[in-house]
């Protein structure tokens, strides 16, 4: 099982990189984890337009000049654990809902006339609410409209992955929110999510279930994102090394403030989460990353061909919120507001283009 080392033990390899170490790590074809080190460290700061070139390069010749939107459809605000962090949890007083099978479908369909093709399914962790029957029902009714259906629910076992698979999910994001155990242990405080190992090991099952996708990532804002990123980068290489046919993709979001007055433990800057982002391209270049729409559209605009190869767009993170744009009870504040007509425009007027449809699941049928 992966094991992750002691974020004293990640702090100090980080700080000890000199700038020697961050050019070395710029010319590497293969920069490996010390060189991942480098590119965190405090002296790579210093030199964040140096990273940002390299990264475009990389991104570039990797993925073209495109970028991937999708937009996320909340289909649950009940959630069994308690998070500090989060507006959904348990012991938040607000309005809960599912949406029923029906409307769900309409959330989708809404998405699909606008001309999303890539959906991410987002719930809180109440499986008495909103387990695996309702999602396969829901993949079933839906999968021959999207080329993508990806979940973001509560962390399940091989054969609940595998079922869903078959049903129609192609894949899942699980964060691990913080790979530090004292801060996890910290801020998780009670429910099922309190099991930092079970949790770990979600992206293996999901591998292991068949899944064409894994989605990994760290809620910055917890603890020190530069740790985060080496955690990030080990949990990479070891879903590389155990997983070699599964895609890989990592999401990088900072807290906002929730729901019962949590604030941010530590601050990360649009700065920071700049280098983050461009040491883990250097790192891996054909990593996917995520940049959502908690990001603000300036942060978002300025981002587009130096890192991240994945947005999502007009997105609402109250349950039914597309059909009922006045619903309130969302998971946290967006930060871009746009629609998708307008983030699509700012990703032309860079010279990309923005991709809503793919014909990905097509030519996995034909096989
Ligand atoms: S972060 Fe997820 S698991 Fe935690 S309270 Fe929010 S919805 Fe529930």
């Amino acid at each position: 099982m992966l094991t992750i080392p002691d974020f004293q033990q990640l702090s100090e390899q980080v700080s000890s990189c000199s700038r020697a170490d961050v050019h070395q790590a710029l010319q590497a074809p293969h920069p490996g984890l010390q060189g991942l080190a480098a590119l965190l460290s405090p002296a790579a700061s210093a030199m964040l337009p140096e990273l940002a070139r390299r990264s475009a390069a990389i991104t570039a010749q990797r993925f073209g000049r495109t970028i991937q939107l999708y937009a996320p459809v909340y289909l649950s605000s009940f959630c069994t654990n308690r998070c500090a962090y989060c507006g959904f949890a348990a012991d938040n007083t607000m309005d809960r809902r599912v949406l029923t099978m029906a409307e769900a479908e309409k959330e989708m369909d809404i998405l699909h006339e606008r001309g999303f093709n890539h959906i991410l399914l987002v719930s809180g962790e109440a499986p008495a609410k909103m387990g695996v029957d309702y999602l396969a029902e829901l993949a079933r009714r839906t999968r021959d409209r999207f080329a993508s259906i990806t979940i973001e629910v509560q962390p399940l076992s091989t054969a609940e992955y595998a079922r869903l698979f078959v049903a129609g999910i192609t894949g899942v994001a699980v964060y691990q929110e913080t790979y530090d155990r004292r801060t996890y242990d910290q801020v998780h405080l009670s429910g099922k999510k309190c099991d930092y190992d079970f949790r770990l090991a979600s992206p293996d099952r999901v591998a292991q279930a068949g899944m064409r996708e894994v989605g990994i990532g760290a809620l910055l804002g917890l603890t020190d994102w530069r740790c985060e990123g080496m955690a990030l980068g080990l949990h990479l290489a070891w879903l590389r090394k155990h997983f070699w046919r599964t895609a890989l993709t990592v999401s990088f979001p900072r807290l906002c403030p929730a729901e019962g007055d949590f604030q941010p433990l530590t601050t990360v800057t649009e700065k920071d989460l700049s280098q983050l982002l461009f040491a883990l391209r250097i790192y891996d270049p054909d990593v996917g990353l995520l940049l959502s729409t908690r990001e603000e559209e300036r942060f978002r605009t300025g981002m587009i061909g130096l890192g991240p190869t994945r947005y999502s767009a007009g997105s609402c993170t109250a349950p039914g919120g597309y059909a009922h744009p006045e619903l309130e009870g969302e998971q946290f504040a967006v930060g871009d507001q746009r629609t998708l007509t307008e983030v699509c425009a700012s990703i032309q007027a860079k010279g990309h283009d923005p991709v809503r449809k793919d014909w990905d699941s097509t030519f996995q049928k034909g096989f």
